[in-house]
């Protein structure tokens, strides 16, 4: 089984059933299917093959769910890839992962403009279609195609190419905090084993209607509110872009059953001064993943809108999720929750030796999600593949129970005078202030203690806090060493597009000031 398969099942079985919802429009999983089969054979009519690598880049639009699904069916491979990247970092992903076609946004025609030089190894460019004034610029261009008349060019493909579970499905740019992102190869195994692992654990079904407002070019969203949810046949809303206004408005008119999100979306959402506990009252699961929810939050976020969050776990090399609060059982505040079936999670030390529970060391990751290696890195590759282990690089420790928590990036943590300070517990600390909407705690260098811990904070707008009270009240709860030493008011922190707060870019950031002075 694999999930062109699964989904091509579902388009015969209900065909009548929603697969996903798009700016007001509702499309059957008969439709999805027809679609599907249509840009399949124009692509093969232009030469697309098994193994030929695809990017796409696209946001939350139908075209995303078409290309992808299309693409299997010939078993070629997505690369997908931020919109909204700059050219740079675009060239360099699209010439790495040696694409030979393009699925993209109309708004991106500058750089259709300079394709010689960006993507040389890119012989076909298919534009979508969504802005009346970017579609008139790429007309002027010789040779781009339009997603509309392209998919209507060619007879439909309607059989099913068999796949090999090992044949890479996806291949992933991660964005790594040094150096190039790296593509992890995401096999249909991979990505199968996830989606149904992922939708059988949170109980979907053909009655659920998720909320796609995560970018789902990124593997939390891909698997979680995509893959997941047309596996299990229900019905994915798809939102282009996140605003708490939206998001209410999608959950109380569609009544949607569920949703996922990114912390800094629920603090966003909790913040909403318009959203009531009625605006959300159809949704049965509350699913946060993609870095840490704070305890206060998820307890504010809880009792504000009487639901229930369940933090999960993932990276993009496990296709992603490895760890999930459970749904039918006490979910803990601050944990990940535990291994998901067929997903086993342990925690050892530096010679990859299991620690005792309840102590901190990396987590490593065994399973069927767990992606080939990294697209022609092979030392990347050996790095973080060990004996059949995924080394996720981040420190965690579990419970009596089985429960997993991660302390925090085994690179983003702070060595002040040999003490070890793990950015998140103070994080914690500083979340539990009822002044403190947003903050982020780094290490930056220091000539007496090597680093010393950086406190980066957004206030309420009506808070008179000053540097001195924050040190105040971090001393009232934290050991001396752990205290911010340095505090920064901000308007806004730095986030990438899925709403990750950037640790790396801060101190960046910061170091490039100091150097200025
Ligand atoms: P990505 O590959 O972009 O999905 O990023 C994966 C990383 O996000 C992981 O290695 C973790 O550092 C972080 N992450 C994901 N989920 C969580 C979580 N629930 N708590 C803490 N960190 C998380």
């Amino acid at each position: 089984m694999n999930l062109p398969q699964s989904v091509h099942e579902t388009a015969v079985k209900q065909p009548e059933q929603i697969a996903y919802e798009f700016l007001g429009e509702q499309y059957t999983y008969a439709q999805f299917e027809q679609s599907v089969a249509h840009l399949a054979g124009a692509l093969k009519e232009r030469g697309i093959k098994k193994g030929d690598h695809i990017a796409l880049l696209v946001g939350n639009t139908p075209h995303f769910l078409i290309t992808l699904y299309a693409s299997w069916r010939l078993g070629a491979v997505i690369v997908p890839i931020n919109p909204i990247y700059t050219p740079n970092e675009i060239s360099y992903i699209v010439q790495n992962s040696d694409a030979k076609f393009m699925v993209a946004l109309d708004r991106l025609w500058p750089m259709f403009d300079k394709r010689e030089i960006l993507f040389p190894n890119i012989e076909t460019i298919i534009v979508c279609e969504t802005d009346e004034e970017a579609i008139e610029q790429c007309m002027k261009m010789e040779d781009l195609l339009f997603f509309r008349r392209f998919i209507k060019t060619a007879s439909p493909i309607n059989e099913l190419l068999s796949l090999d579970k090992n044949d890479n499905a996806i291949i992933l740019y991660t964005s790594g905090t040094t150096g190039h992102p790296k593509g992890a190869m995401l096999t249909h195994e991979n990505v199968y084993s996830n989606a149904r692992d992922v939708g059988t654990y949170l109980e979907m079904n053909a009655n659920d209607r998720v909320v796609a407002t995560l970018p789902i070019f990124h593997v939390f969203a891909l698997t979680v509110v995509v893959n997941a949810p047309l596996y299990r046949g229900a019905t994915v809303l798809l939102l282009p872009r996140f605003s708490p206004r939206e998001v209410f408005n999608v959950i109380r008119e569609r009544k949607a059953t569920v949703f996922a999100g990114v912390p800094t979306m629920y603090n966003y959402l909790y913040q909403y001064e318009n959203g009531t506990k009625e605006d959300y009252e159809s949704i049965r699961l509350s699913i946060s993943g993609g870095s840490s929810l704070p305890v206060s939050l998820l307890h504010n976020f809880e009792e504000k809108f009487n639901t229930r969050i369940s933090e999960g776990y993932g990276l993009s090399e496990a296709s992603p999720v490895t760890c999930f609060n459970p749904i039918d059982r006490e979910r803990v505040p601050g944990s990940i929750g535990m291994s998901i079936v067929n997903v086993e999670n342990k925690v050892v030390d530096t010679e990859g030796n299991e620690v005792p529970k309840g102590e901190i060391g990396e987590l490593i990751v065994r399973g069927p999600n767990v992606m080939k290696g990294y697209y022609k890195m092979p030392e990347e590759t050996n790095a973080v593949l060990k004996d059949g282990w995924l080394y996720t690089g981040d420190m965690a420790k579990e419970d009596e129970n089985g429960y997993f928590y991660i302390v925090d990036r085994k690179k983003d943590m702070i060595i002040v005078g040999g003490y070890n300070v793990y950015p998140r517990e103070v994080e914690e600390v500083l979340y539990k202030h009822p002044d403190i909407v947003e903050c982020a705690v780094i290490g930056v260098p220091d000539a007496e203690l090597g680093e010393a811990v950086s406190a980066h904070i957004v206030l309420k707008e009506d808070s008179s806090l000053d540097e001195q009270a924050i040190i105040n009240y971090c001393e009232q709860h934290l050991v001396n060493y752990k205290v911010p030493t340095r505090v920064h008011f901000t308007d806004e922190l730095p986030k990438n597009t899925t709403g990750k707060i950037l640790r790396r870019s801060l101190k960046d950031t910061l170091l490039d000031k100091n150097k200025a002075r």
